[in-house]
């Protein structure tokens, strides 16, 4: 199966989380290589996707990464959007999170029911619904509420007010340049967007500080939006506001080998943490692999991890270790697996996981209900 040619062409739809050329994002967007600052951080503050070039691009991430060298408060921005059940793409930027919160870092986690509703027309009493699953989801994999402020973008007064200021100062033909053509509601929740990354420096809530919001690359178009308000004269006078960092991750492709695993594109493309093990066995076997049309094939010249979605889910998510994971890597590349075997052992990781993950989201029920129901 051929996987898609990368073009020349950059198209970005924010919305749709489509992006087609990494290289030209980062250069239309200044956003600067990870790998650059990589060998300036102290083992201590790596993390595994950053040695795997998954977290690989950022803007102004060295001013978050000297806050935490010098233990100084920094929040970390970030939301889900309640319209079904948690995705395993999320679960990228959820373990970015949890990353950030051990080093230090207080979350600000947003439950973007406007924006379900202006872009998924998700009516704000079903996405509380859904929010209160999604929230149980995050407890269970380990958020911190000692240092989390959770809230609902309908009911954050903040939010909405400072939305409403940043759309003062902005005209159709600056989201137009931005974005493309869209709905206003588009628009519109993008400056409310912008509001959940800048308010916690608000005077009632931090005040100017450092912050960071893990988001995947398709989300670039967000991020020059944000900073773009953030230093505008009229706010910074107003507010004071830090510059927003932002880290960029790669984005996790469909099952069936296309670009991006998302709600949209349907169940049967994309793995959540609901799968049951019959569910998840009939998944992976029918996932996308980089392995070849014969056995003798691949016994002669080896897969093709690079483009193996069974790589990739072991290398976002369920293989922690390194060493395993080179190991693999050169085992798949000299023949030495076969994709039957390699597929086996992602399930029997990927069910331990999810089962897990089941047990002690059960138990998180309540909690969830409580917190959003404050
Ligand atoms: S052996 Fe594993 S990593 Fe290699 S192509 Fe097959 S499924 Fe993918």
């Amino acid at each position: 199966m051929e996987v898609s040619k990368i073009t020349n062409q950059l198209t970005i739809d924010t919305f749709a989380g489509k992006i087609t050329n990494s290289e030209r994002a980062f250069a239309e967007f200044g956003i600067k290589k990870m790998d650059k600052i990589m060998n300036t951080l102290e083992k201590s503050v790596h993390h595994r996707y950053l040695r795997r070039g998954i977290m690989f691009g950022h803007t102004d991430m060295e001013k978050v990464f000297k806050t935490i060298q010098q233990k100084k408060p920094f929040a970390v921005m970030t939301g889900i959007k309640p319209t079904g059940q948690y995705h395993i793409g999320s679960l990228i930027t959820c373990n970015e999170v949890l990353y950030f919160q051990s080093l230090g870092g207080k979350v600000y986690f947003c439950i973007a029911d406007m924006e379900a509703y202006l872009h998924n027309g998700t009516p704000l009493k079903e996405g509380h619904e859904t929010a209160i699953d999604n929230i149980a989801d995050i407890l269970a994999l380990g958020l911190d509420l000692d240092n989390v402020y959770i809230y609902k973008q309908s009911e954050e007064k903040n939010v909405l007010r400072l939305g409403s200021m940043f759309s003062k100062n902005v005209t159709y033909n600056m989201m137009k340049a931005i974005y493309g053509e869209q709905k206003f509601g588009a628009y519109q929740s993008s400056l409310i967007q912008a509001a959940d990354i800048l308010f916690p420096q608000l005077e009632e809530f931090e005040g100017p500080l450092q912050t960071v919001t893990p988001v995947g690359l398709e989300q670039a178009p967000h991020a020059r939006l944000t900073r773009d308000l953030a230093r505008k004269q009229i706010y910074q006078e107003q507010f004071g506001f830090e510059m927003p960092s932002f880290t960029f991750h790669k984005i996790i492709g469909s099952l069936d080998g296309g670009e991006k695993m998302s709600k949209s594109a349907g169940n049967s493309f994309m793995l959540t943490l609901a799968e049951t093990p019959k569910t998840l066995k009939k998944k992976i076997a029918a996932i996308f692999t980089g392995g070849r049309e014969t056995k003798q094939e691949q016994l002669e010249h080896g897969g093709r991890p690079e483009i193996c979605r069974v790589f990739d889910l072991l290398q976002f998510f369920f293989m922690d270790e390194d060493i395993e994971l080179t190991k693999r890597t050169t085992e798949c590349r000299n023949g030495g697996i076969l994709c039957g075997v390699c597929k086996q052992d992602l399930f029997t990781r990927a069910n331990h996981f999810i089962s897990k993950h089941q047990e002690k989201k059960m138990q998180k029920f309540e909690h969830a209900k409580q917190l959003l129901e404050k």
